[in-house]
């Protein structure tokens, strides 16, 4: 995968069809592990400002590029990152696979109503896709048990919806419980799919 190196991060240059369904897609279907960062201006700022932070977001394995500022970098230290690529838009793209390939999907994040409607929301628009489980984003970062009663469902795919850096952090802490799947902090996604 190449990259491009903006402000000491690693960003992922290439289009957002190739990524998903070249890279991601065989991931998944190897029953890999991967995290995904989807950095918009305001995660390389944290990632700037907090050292530790930092360190979370260079363990994944792909940073993708969401936000036009990060593009807007690119161009002007004349090394363009070829698209924006935003995490909603990947996150809709792996739904879709995982309603042709029947994947487990779990969603984590947002307010209690807005999780339940946004998990509503993928149900019907993704009647292949098998939703193990939802829950809202305001729970103890540090609650071991409620991370591994998740990776007992054994999704495929994990969406924290919890906003930066609160979705890197708990990734981070619970990845390690998890045998296989794809993790991705999808920020204020779930409130743009419960409409
Ligand atoms: N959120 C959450 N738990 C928290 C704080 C926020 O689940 O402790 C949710 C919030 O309800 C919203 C989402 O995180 O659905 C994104 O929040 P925000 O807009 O602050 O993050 P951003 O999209 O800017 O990363």
């Amino acid at each position: 995968q190449e990259t491009v190196s903006i402000l000491g991060l690693p960003f992922i240059n290439g289009t957002r069809v190739k990524f998903v369904q070249g890279d991601l897609k065989s991931r998944i279907m190897n029953k890999e592990k991967v995290f995904i960062v989807t950095a918009n201006p305001e995660i390389v700022e944290f990632a700037i400002a907090d050292n530790e932070y930092r360190k979370m977001i260079e363990k994944a394995d792909y940073i993708v590029p969401d936000g036009i500022g990060i593009i807007v970098a690119s161009k002007m230290q004349r090394t363009p990152l070829q698209e924006r690529i935003t995490g909603f838009e990947v996150m809709k793209d792996l739904m879709e696979l995982a309603d042709k390939h029947h994947l487990n999907v779990y969603m984590l994040g947002a307010q209690e109503h807005v999780a339940a409607r946004a998990a509503a929301q993928v149900k019907e628009e993704y009647p292949g896709l098998n939703l193990v489980g939802y829950h809202h984003g305001f729970f103890d970062l540090k609650d071991e048990a409620f991370a591994e009663d998740i990776a007992q469902l054994q999704p495929d795919l994990i969406f924290v919806a919890t906003g930066a850096p609160r979705q890197e952090q708990w990734i981070s802490m619970h990845y390690d419980k998890f045998a296989k799947g794809i993790f991705m902090g999808v920020g204020g996604c779930f409130d743009v799919l419960a409409g």
